[in-house]
């Protein structure tokens, strides 16, 4: 056999390594961007069409660059910011492997047009999957406008591959959030299928952190600031108390760069330790400054790692300076975890002042059954003091309560039917519950009760977890979903990317009892809230909505019906360490076994564990 190897043509080997470069239009956005910002550029334009794969465009007004760059930069390896080895230790630019544009021009349909400051005419080309179909002398705008369309177009896999428009939305603002945060000098506008979503003047950090992320960002911000040798810290972290469920607001920079590294993450969390309550996670915009010989920015172009040459000092620096500020700013725990649950108010109603009166009604309440309900509600297993029935006004104040009714009835019927939970226990073959039952709470934590034939523990907050479930669920296929209407619309602020979050599943929201008057750019009006949702919750309960909406489980097929059910179960749920009362216990336990799948809760954990008198028998052998 004769020789067999070949080189690879180059638009092949572009191609193989836009893979690496280019994994969806936010990486092509973070390349663009950045090649704007080691332009000099002082305003830069990002716009963006369905999720960035019709368009990405970024206009700059940076130094431009000459007829014979202006094609030389599509080059492999075409890169004006370093000339030799030595210079990737001193890195002060964005970019330096040259390789972003050669990329991005293999799998895309690119347009360039650029001018170089004081020309008289400008460069205007064409590049399509690395063919240059033209290039020619035009009168442009001084500095360079790159745009991008149909990306992947001669990749059908990766094309396929991509997420809707909404997810591939959230991770371009993602990317957008991080420059503009390390470059509040720089002055952005972003829009967004022809509409502005962001624009951000110039400003001190301040300023960028509270133009990106709303008006209300202003008062949670507490100043970071740490003068050392190895480390220059400045920045913000945000109160305690506004801890969220969602990890959005948290960023680290080196020497400007957005950076992820968990260990000086873990630095600030242990900083904030005992002052957040478990599962939230404080917000900090955090900038390190140190000596660019004494990192290694990771040769891979999109890795957003950096391994330093200190990482103990830096963590220990890390750590007292977010501990000082929040000393200094007097931000004093308000929470005690310890606390016995029996004397806690509610979470929920904490720091919270005289509220407006408010009406609640129940749900389930039917006159008929009235006599037989014993007293606890679905919702209601908590011992959170609540409006009796008698006070609550039940006129009038239901959205679509016809249709609720017909559904709702057999369940409730079958809740309070008699003291005997008849719903099926074991996998299809019936075990009635004895009527006699008892139960009783087991460390805050398990609900024990009797069966035929032996007994059952159930773990409290699981169980909970798919009564509300299979409830929402239900309630979600109601066409005209039935909801509580607040006696005076509750108006919450949101960040602009947290309201257009709300925005993409508002159809689902309704669907299952949310009202809203109005969504404006940072605050949306609720004036209607699913009826097993409190007004004080409303906040709590959407954010955890952004929160989960926005992890990678929104692939192409997911159910935003079931996510938010999930959510809301998971939110709403009784927990761990609540005291349940008995008339509570055995409302839940009837819940439970009147739930088309009681043997596992919503994230297919298992609910409850039977133990046989057989199994105990043996034990006393
Ligand atoms: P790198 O940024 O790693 O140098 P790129 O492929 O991103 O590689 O860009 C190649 C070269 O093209 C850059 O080094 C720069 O000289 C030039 N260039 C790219 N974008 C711009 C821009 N917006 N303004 C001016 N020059 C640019
Ligand atoms: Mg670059």
């Amino acid at each position: 056999m004769g020789d067999i190897i070949k080189l690879l043509p180059d638009h092949v080997a572009n191609q193989i390594a836009a893979g690496e470069v280019v994994q969806r239009p936010a990486s092509v956005v973070k390349e663009l961007l950045e090649n704007a910002i080691d332009a000099g550029a002082t305003s830069i334009k990002l716009i963006i069409k369905n999720g960035g794969k019709t368009l990405i465009q970024v206009v700059d007004d940076g130094l431009g660059m000459s007829e014979t760059d202006a094609r030389l930069s599509f080059e492999r390896h075409a890169t004006s910011k370093i000339t030799k080895a030595e210079d990737l230790f001193q890195l002060s630019t964005k970019g330096f492997r040259g390789e972003a544009l050669a990329s991005i021009a293999a799998i895309a349909h690119v347009e360039m047009q650029t001018k170089l400051e004081g020309a008289e005419l400008g460069t205007h080309l064409k590049i399509e999957g690395s063919k240059l179909i033209f290039q020619e002398v035009s009168a442009v705008p001084k500095g360079t406008s790159m745009a991008v369309k149909n990306l992947f177009f001669n990749i059908p896999a990766r094309r396929n591959f991509l997420k809707s428009d909404t997810v591939e939305m959230r991770h371009i603002t993602d990317e957008f959030h991080r420059v503009a945060l390390a470059h509040p000098q720089i002055a952005f506008h972003y829009y967004v299928n022809g509409s502005e979503l962001f624009g951000l003047p110039v400003g001190n950090l301040r300023q960028r952190i509270v133009h990106v992320f709303g008006s209300k960002a202003n008062q949670k911000l507490v100043p970071v600031t740490e003068d050392t040798k190895v480390v220059k810290v400045s920045g913000f972290i945000n109160k305690p108390a506004f801890a969220k469920k969602s990890r959005g607001e948290q960023f680290f920079f080196v020497n400007n760069r957005f950076i992820k590294s968990p260990y000086l993450h873990h630095a600030v969390g242990s900083a904030f330790e005992g002052l957040v309550k478990p599962d939230t996670h404080p917000g900090y915009f955090l900038y390190l400054e140190v000596d660019p010989g004494s990192i290694d920015i990771n040769i891979h172009p999109t890795k957003t790692e950096v391994k330093f040459d200190d990482e103990h000092t830096l963590y220990a620096i890390l750590r007292s300076a977010v501990k000082h500020s929040l000393g200094q700013f007097q931000v004093v725990p308000s929470i005690d975890f310890e606390a016995d649950p029996n004397l806690e108010t509610p979470y929920a109603y904490k720091n919270k002042g005289a509220e407006l009166p408010k009406v609640t009604v129940d749900a389930g309440f039917n006159p008929f059954l009235e006599a037989k309900s014993g007293g606890a509600t679905t919702k209601s297993y908590r011992n959170v003091s609540k409006p009796n029935n008698d006070q609550q006004a039940w006129e009038g104040l239901y959205v679509g309560l016809e249709s609720k009714m017909g559904t709702h009835d057999n369940f409730s019927s079958l809740q309070f039917e008699s003291d005997t939970i008849t719903g099926s226990i074991f996998d299809g073959q019936s075990e009635p519950i004895e009527s006699t039952a008892k139960t009783f709470q087991l460390r805050r934590k398990y609900i024990v009760t009797t069966i035929k034939s032996g007994m059952v523990v159930i773990d409290q907050s699981r169980a909970h977890q798919r009564v509300l479930y299979e409830k929402f669920l239900r309630n979600s296929t109601v066409k005209q979903a039935v909801s509580q209407q607040l006696l005076f619309p509750l108006s919450l602020s949101f960040t602009k990317a947290d309201v257009r979050a709300l925005k993409g599943i508002k159809d689902t929201l309704n669907a299952v009892g949310f009202v809203f008057d109005t969504m404006e750019e940072e605050a949306v009006s609720v004036s209607g809230v699913p009826l097993l949702v409190t007004e004080s919750e409303v906040g709590m309960v959407l954010d955890q909505l952004i929160a989960d909406c926005q992890q990678e489980v929104t692939d192409a097929n997911f159910s935003q019906t079931d996510i938010l059910s999930k959510t809301l179960a998971k939110t709403l749920a009784v927990k761990t360490g609540e005291v349940l009362e008995n008339a509570s216990q055995l409302a839940l336990v009837n819940d439970l076994f009147a739930c088309k799948e009681p043997l596992v809760s919503p994230f297919n954990k298992p609910v409850y564990v039977t133990i046989t008198e057989n199994e105990i028998d043996k034990k006393f052998i």
